[in-house]
């Protein structure tokens, strides 16, 4: 008798396996940046798999991919699962893939199964969730909820110029069709994402499944102090306009507001910090550093924004330096729907596998369907929490307990009509 567990955790590892020879860094983990040859590959791999299960493969102006199950009933909203093939530099092969050929697996095993679904079930591959090429992350995403203008594919460039339109145009999409991607409210019913931890809390908690009730947002914050640039041993120490010892005030002082939120998923990162002109024996004359402020509850987000602010401006005329702050983004974190999370729970309590309610620290597609659908997600064991990374990995029988899983709960959703 076939095992049906391992052949899905075998159809997994050979769909997985198959997307990681689409790369174009051989032998230092996977690079596969969007609209690359490569990628163009991994997408004809996907859409073969999605045609070869007998799905209705589709792709809007933006090169999102959708593969359609069809539904008995023509009129309802379909549900969606999928995420993204495209990685950061030098990868692993899980983030992302894991989700997609979950999705394409889990439908596989609805349609096997021979139980019938009223609403149409798609999986979808989005368009570029990483930032590598362009500078901007979700692009797909952000597209079908309607937050990528036609001027921003006009001035969004990769590292040598071309414009995200200038390679779209390239590769046979049609940019005339842009304002068909937009998707309203109701217009999908619902979105489930499968997706590696990338952390390691499921490992530390010996859990399989990690059921997510909100996405924590980016705030990107830029500070540059100016000060003095002055001579480091014939300047008194009362006389100098240090904005090196005015930055590290404020970094510790952000910290201290991080750790004093009573929300466990706020946190702060400086993870640039230039300071000029950068020599030993100078006392710079300016600094800069990039703030990257995430936290599930927004309100949250905001109060520290504003101690920030407050507190720049006492460390200003303290040090008598001139700071100054530009938010270049400022994201609202998004909460999983309810029934989705209920669902995910009663699958695990019924299969015996231990599961964990978590927020997502990383953002991901999810964040942007939330803007015109109900969401859900399932995340799955990242070994030691390794990600972005070519150590990256996950065992394919724990995707395999996911798939499940996820093939469960779109049917169920499937199968919701009033
Ligand atoms: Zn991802």
């Amino acid at each position: 008798m076939i095992n049906l567990k391992n052949a899905l955790a075998d159809n997994i590892r050979r769909d997985i396996e198959a997307l990681s020879n689409f790369n174009q860094t051989p032998g230092a983990g996977i690079t596969r940046l969007v609209f690359t040859d490569e990628e163009i590959e991994a997408r004809k791999y996907i859409k073969f798999r999605m045609n070869e299960i007998g799905l209705v493969v589709r792709e809007d102006a933006i090169g999102n991919i959708f593969g359609k199950l069809k539904g008995s009933h023509d009129k309802s909203s379909p549900v969606w699962t999928g995420s993204h093939i495209d990685t950061v530099l030098n990868a692993g092969q899980f983030d992302g893939m894991a989700g997609v050929v979950a999705g394409i697996e889990a439908v596989r095993l609805i349609k096997e199964s021979g139980c019938s679904n009223k609403r149409d079930i798609e999986v979808v591959v989005f368009t570029s969730e990483e930032p590598t090429r362009f500078g901007k992350g979700c692009l797909g995403s952000r597209a079908l909820a309607g937050e990528l203008t036609l001027n921003d594919i006009k001035n969004l460039k990769d590292d040598l110029g071309q414009s995200l339109e200038d390679v779209l145009l390239q590769r046979g999409y049609n940019i005339n069709e842009f304002n068909k991607v937009k998707k309203e409210l109701g217009e999908v019913h619902s979105f489930v994402e499968l997706h590696i931890e990338q952390g390691a809390v499921l490992e530390d908690t010996g859990s399989k499944v990690g059921i997510v009730t909100a996405i924590s947002a980016p705030t990107d914050i830029r500070v540059t102090v100016n000060g003095v640039q002055q001579h480091a041993g014939a300047t008194p120490m009362y006389m100098r306009k240090d904005p090196l010892t005015a930055s590290s005030e404020i970094i510790l002082e952000l910290e201290k507001m991080a750790r004093a939120s009573k929300n466990i998923s706020t946190v702060v990162t400086v993870g640039m910090f230039d300071a000029f002109p950068g020599a030993s024996n100078v006392i710079p004359g300016k600094t800069s550093f990039s703030i990257d402020l995430r936290s599930t509850d927004f309100e949250e987000k905001c109060k520290i924004i504003n101690s920030l602010n407050q507190y720049t401006g006492y460390i200003s005329s303290l040090r008598n330096v001139e700071i100054t702050t530009e938010i270049i983004c400022n994201e609202k974190p998004e909460k999983a729907d309810t029934y989705i999370i209920d669902a995910i729970k009663n699958s695990c309590i019924e299969k015996n596998i231990k599961y964990n309610i978590m927020h997502s620290g990383a953002y991901h597609d999810s964040m942007f369907v939330a803007h015109f659908a109900p969401f859900g997600m399932i995340f799955v064991p990242s070994k030691n929490g390794i990600s972005h990374n070519m150590e990256e990995w996950t065992d394919y029988e724990d995707i395999a307990l996911g798939t499940d899983i996820l093939s469960g709960i779109l049917l169920n959703l499937s199968n919701e009509i009033k």
